[in-house]
């Protein structure tokens, strides 16, 4: 393996983004095996220990997923921003150190309205991989509609319906009562499902994800969040 330079070193190690590691590396604050180093294209040798700010950075970062339950009325975004209001200052503040210094992605985004399972990880792959429609990653969803839901009413959704922005692709549907309907899509465009329920006149009252793939969000309150496991991530997503 050919060894990797210092500030992708510290970007694969989930340290911190490249480019926040090059100005970290030119102000001085990163060694590799005890000497400060400021030129960020510095080879890293095989079981070099880098150390930020004197602390030590693990080597080869492990792909860390966590399932957060979303409240209603805090904004998604994907990346950590400086915005208030956001599932980022929900969740960062409960996490404990060891996880804090990871860079967290959100996976993919829900409706500031919608609740339930969203996903974070460090791992950029892990994102594409369960966002791109091509993956075929279930979510199901559960919807509280206005008007009486039938069989009948959400049968076009499950025949690919076109939308604005190009058919849907057939998504499976199971009414579980007059007032709540269950939509499980392959992929996630915005406002697809309240899109889809809106067009055949049950507007959407509120909607909540129930799970990603074969995760749930099982007994997680709202706001809380649990760390996969290394298993669930391999055979659940
Ligand atoms: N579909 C929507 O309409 N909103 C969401 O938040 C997610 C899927």
């Amino acid at each position: 393996e050919k060894p990797d330079w210092l500030s992708r070193a510290l970007a694969r190690a989930g340290a911190m983004p490249q480019k926040e590691a090059e100005a970290a590396i030119k102000a001085g604050r990163v060694s590799i095996n005890g000497h400060v180093v400021k030129t960020h294209l510095s080879p890293v040798p095989p079981d070099a220990v880098l150390k930020v700010d004197g602390l030590p950075v693990r080597k080869v970062a492990p792909t860390l997923v966590l399932a957060f339950h979303k409240p209603a009325g805090v904004l998604s975004s994907t990346a950590r921003q400086h915005r208030t209001g956001t599932v980022f200052e929900v969740l960062l503040p409960q996490l404990p150190t060891e996880l804090a210094s990871y860079t967290w992605h959100a996976v993919g985004r829900l409706d500031v309205d919608t609740t339930g399972l969203l996903l974070f990880t460090n791992d950029d792959k892990l994102v594409a991989h369960v966002t791109s429609p091509e993956t075929l990653l279930p979510k199901r969803y559960v919807a509280t509609v206005f008007s009486t839901a039938d069989e009948e009413r959400v049968a076009p959704l499950r025949e690919g319906m076109p939308l604005d922005d190009g058919p849907a692709r057939p998504a499976v549907v199971r009414v579980r009562d007059e007032h709540t309907v269950e939509v499980t899509l392959t992929e996630g465009r915005h406002h697809q499902v309240k899109r889809m329920l809106g067009a055949v006149g049950l507007p959407a009252r509120a909607l909540h994800r129930e799970a990603v793939g074969d995760i749930t969000l099982g007994d997680l309150p709202e706001g809380g969040f649990r760390l996969l496991t290394d298993a669930e991530v391999r055979e659940k997503l």
